[in-house]
């Protein structure tokens, strides 16, 4: 199961506690708690566990929407 297919099951998945969340993780759906590490990347809230796994390619092209291109 590659890490997007993770992420999109754990999407599924209801938030375990909203009791102190500040901001909902926008890959995992899980809530970012006060004192919680998280990245803010082109406006999108990313947990530091799915920031920590992604691959710099999928950072680049499913986050941060690059395109990968062929030289020549
Ligand atoms: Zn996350």
């Amino acid at each position: 199961m590659d890490h997007f297919t993770a992420i999109e099951n754990a999407w599924l998945e209801p938030p375990q506690s909203l009791a102190e969340a500040v901001y909902s993780c926008e890959l995992c759906n899980e809530a970012v708690c006060a004192g919680d590490f998280y990245i803010e990347l082109d406006g999108l809230i990313i947990c530091i566990d799915c920031l920590d796994s992604l691959t710099a390619r999928e950072l680049a092209v499913e986050v941060l929407n690059n395109k990968i291109t062929a030289a020549g």
